[in-house]
């Protein structure tokens, strides 16, 4: 069953935790934290989102097929099936290719680009998918999803993830950095490994980015994680979450509630129980 795209709830009872998009907003706007992570103000997903959502579900299947079926056309045969389970479970997204009939295409397109990166039939992950979950030194809890990890018969670790958004590469690039660090993290305290390879596979751009972290800088990013969470949890006492406005209001949903385009905020619901750090299915498959 594919978890429900905007709204996933994955546990009753959860500590607080910090996932690598709810700590990326806070990074980018701390209003627009609160309003995801706090208010959870409805967002609806754009094509481009559940588009990726679609290719990073068929991927993830792709990779349930025996090595020899991992085939361009079988991946592109899984589009409709996924993209009809996905509508079952949540018929409010019918209205949103309402007005792109090719999208279907699209999505096909994204997955051609992805065959021209690699071939499936040459790897065996060792999970897609993967919930990955942590507690720093601190006491700081991470939690986030990893697309897809290989590991090598000699223990090297790789972690992939897709992009498949709209956005322009370089807009996305160091949200996409900082997402990878924080799963190289979390893996380095789960497995006391570090990540050999960081792998961020631009499926439109038909592009990849390889990247080695080492143990100084994620021991930096550590304390940077720290730092986001102690001011995430000053700020949800008191409620004093700022705008922070740049080009990525863009993207925001929210600006009909953002002092910065003369909107007001809702009224301060208080720290929410049990938690401030889920990732819904969009965040994973932009
Ligand atoms: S519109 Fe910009 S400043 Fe306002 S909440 Fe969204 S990201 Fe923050």
């Amino acid at each position: 069953m594919l978890p429900d795209v905007a709204t996933e709830d994955l546990s009753a009872a959860r500590r607080p935790a910090l996932s690598p998009s709810r700590a990326g907003d806070f990074k980018q706007c701390p209003l627009l934290y609160r309003f995801r992570a706090i208010d959870k103000l409805p967002e609806t997903p754009s094509p481009a989102q559940v588009r990726g959502t679609v290719v990073h579900a068929v991927l993830e299947q792709l990779f349930g097929l025996p090595r020899e079926e991992r085939l361009p056309e079988r991946a592109t045969d899984l589009v409709a099936p996924t993209w009809a389970r996905l509508l079952e479970e949540q018929p409010e997204l019918a209205g949103v290719f309402a007005e792109d009939a090719g999208w279907l295409d699209s999505a096909g397109k994204l997955l051609a680009g992805y065959f021209e990166l690699e071939d499936p039939r040459r790897l065996e992950p060792e999970a897609c998918e993967l919930l990955v979950e942590t507690e720093l030194p601190s006491g700081v809890l991470l939690r986030g999803y990893i697309d897809r990890l290989d590991v090598a018969p000699t223990g090297e670790i790789r972690v992939v993830d897709y992009k498949t958004g709209a956005a322009p590469r370089e807009v996305g690039e160091a949200k996409a950095l900082f997402q990878m660090k924080f799963y190289a993290l979390a893996l380095w305290r789960l497995r006391g490994v570090v990540p050999r390879q960081l792998r961020l596979m631009y499926l439109a751009d038909r592009q990849s980015l390889a990247y080695t972290p080492d143990e100084a800088e994620l021991t930096r990013f550590e304390r940077t994680l720290d730092a986001i969470w102690q001011a995430i949890l000053r700020a949800g006492k008191t409620g004093d979450f700022r705008p922070n406005r740049s080009r990525l209001c863009d993207w925001c949903s929210h600006q009909a509630h953002c002092p910065e385009f003369g909107g007001t905020p809702p009224e301060y619901p208080g720290w929410p129980e049990p938690d401030a750090g889920e990732e819904s299915l969009v965040d994973r498959a932009d």
